[in-house]
């Protein structure tokens, strides 16, 4: 028996569970909504805590999602912060918060996210090693991140590199490890990345790619980081980003179908029509590249999570949105779109070298993916060009998109 119910559950602060209010009450104004987070703090949208809060470009007020409280007000959604759902019964439309409690739901939406990937070595989980996520990890690494101080930072991913100009833009000396012969390596051609690469190390950052921490120690107040290839690091700080697993717990535990996240349809329902799953942790049909797959993205959390809400609230349409994503790494700036995955063959349209250009991501002559290196408000070229599905020669894509 359930104590009591709501029309809409949503489990999950980040930003697609907060974006699936806006698109619940842009189709039902009155329906009640429950929003249950992990995190004590109200959502907020994670770009920042890599970039624009450290180049004083945002303040945390200028984070969260709605802006200020009111926003959860003015939508007549309960906030149950600095809470855990641990059961879902999909028979009796029933879930268990870890006071014990019983809600009852019509529409249930899963956006859990994900959770850091910690190091499996010896010292990895000593207290004060970040993993580097989430808004208090901000709260307590920037205090710390003083002018002369010392970080290693492992992992070159999003994160690592993000991280990395951060703290070296407020004076932070930083010591960067992964296994990778280069820079953002999954996503990056191998020569753009060995390239920026060269320019992190120009500016100052020590850089061990192709080596893995294996150990790391505490020496007094100093972390002590050993590696495969023999590197001994001192430092104040370590920031690990080496990926995280999506939080597929709850619906594992609820019978729900799972394959590399969440498994939802184009509704963005899962095994179960009654539950619907959104952002870091659902696996879905992309529609435009014709693959299943989960996009680990601020864009993707913010849009697709507002199709869930609205197809929570009746709207039954299909997700066809192409989430890009961003990154600055010093002056190097970039949007990307599509499948932008470097084991793909490349295409570099440059117009400076390594600065300003455009790089076309293509399987079997079929163009998947775009990256616009501080190339600007071509996204849309980008994804047309994708959806247009043509086979292509590299000679026929140079100036197809272009910064004019
Ligand atoms: P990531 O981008 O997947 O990068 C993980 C990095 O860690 C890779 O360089 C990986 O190398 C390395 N690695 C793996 N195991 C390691 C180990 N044992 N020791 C050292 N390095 C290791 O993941 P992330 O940077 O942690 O980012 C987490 C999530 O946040 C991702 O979902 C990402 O999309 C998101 N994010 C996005 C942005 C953005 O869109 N701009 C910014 C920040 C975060 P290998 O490739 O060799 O495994």
């Amino acid at each position: 028996m359930s104590d009591v119910k709501y029309t809409y559950i949503i489990v999950g602060g980040g930003l697609a569970g907060a974006s699936a209010v806006r698109g619940i009450r842009a189709v039902d104004p009155d329906g009640s909504i429950l929003l249950i987070a992990h995190e004590s703090t109200r959502p907020y949208n994670r770009p920042p805590l890599t970039k624009d809060l450290w180049f004083g470009k945002k303040e945390v007020e200028g984070i969260f999602v709605g802006k200020t409280p009111a926003f959860y007000d003015d939508n007549r959604v309960e906030l149950r912060l600095g809470a855990t759902v641990v059961e879902v019964d999909p028979r009796g439309k029933v879930l268990r918060d870890d006071q014990a409690r019983a809600i009852s739901y019509e529409k249930l939406l899963l956006a859990t996210g994900g959770m850091p990937r910690a190091l499996d070595i010896p010292g990895g989980d000593l207290e004060g090693i970040y993993y580097y996520r989430y808004l208090d990890d901000y709260l307590s690494l920037r205090p710390r991140a003083v002018e002369g101080a010392t970080a290693t930072v492992i992992g070159g991913g999003f994160i690592g590199s993000e991280i990395a100009a951060a703290l070296h833009t407020v004076g932070v000396h930083v010591t960067m490890v992964y296994p990778d012969p280069s820079l953002v390596a999954r996503v990056f051609p191998e020569r753009l990345g060995r390239r920026l690469q060269e320019h992190f190390q120009e500016r100052g950052i020590t850089i061990h790619a192709g080596d893995a921490p294996t150990a790391i120690e505490m020496s007094g107040s100093t972390y002590v980081t050993r590696t495969k290839n023999g590197q001994v690091i001192g430092s104040d700080l370590v920031i690990v980003g080496i990926g995280i697993h999506p939080a597929t717990d709850l619906a594992e535990q609820a019978g729900l179908t799972v394959e590399n996240g969440i498994a939802v349809n184009e509704r963005l329902q899962t095994s179960n029509p009654d539950i619907y799953a959104a952002g870091d942790s659902a696996s879905f049909p992309y529609q435009a590249l014709d693959m299943q797959t989960r996009v680990e993205h601020w864009d993707n959390a913010l849009n697709m999570g507002k199709q869930a809400g609205r197809n929570m609230a009746g709207a039954s349409e299909s997700y066809t949105y192409m989430p890009y994503f961003f990154s600055d790494l010093f002056e190097f700036g970039y949007e990307a779109v599509g499948e932008v995955d470097a084991r793909l063959d490349t295409f570099a349209d440059w117009m400076t070298d390594f600065e300003t250009g455009v790089i076309y991501y293509l399987r079997d002559g079929y163009v998947r993916g775009v990256m616009l290196c501080n190339v600007w408000e071509k996204l849309d070229a980008a994804r047309a060009l994708i959806q247009r599905g043509e086979k292509v020669s590299p000679e026929e894509l140079r100036g197809a998109i272009s910064k004019e």
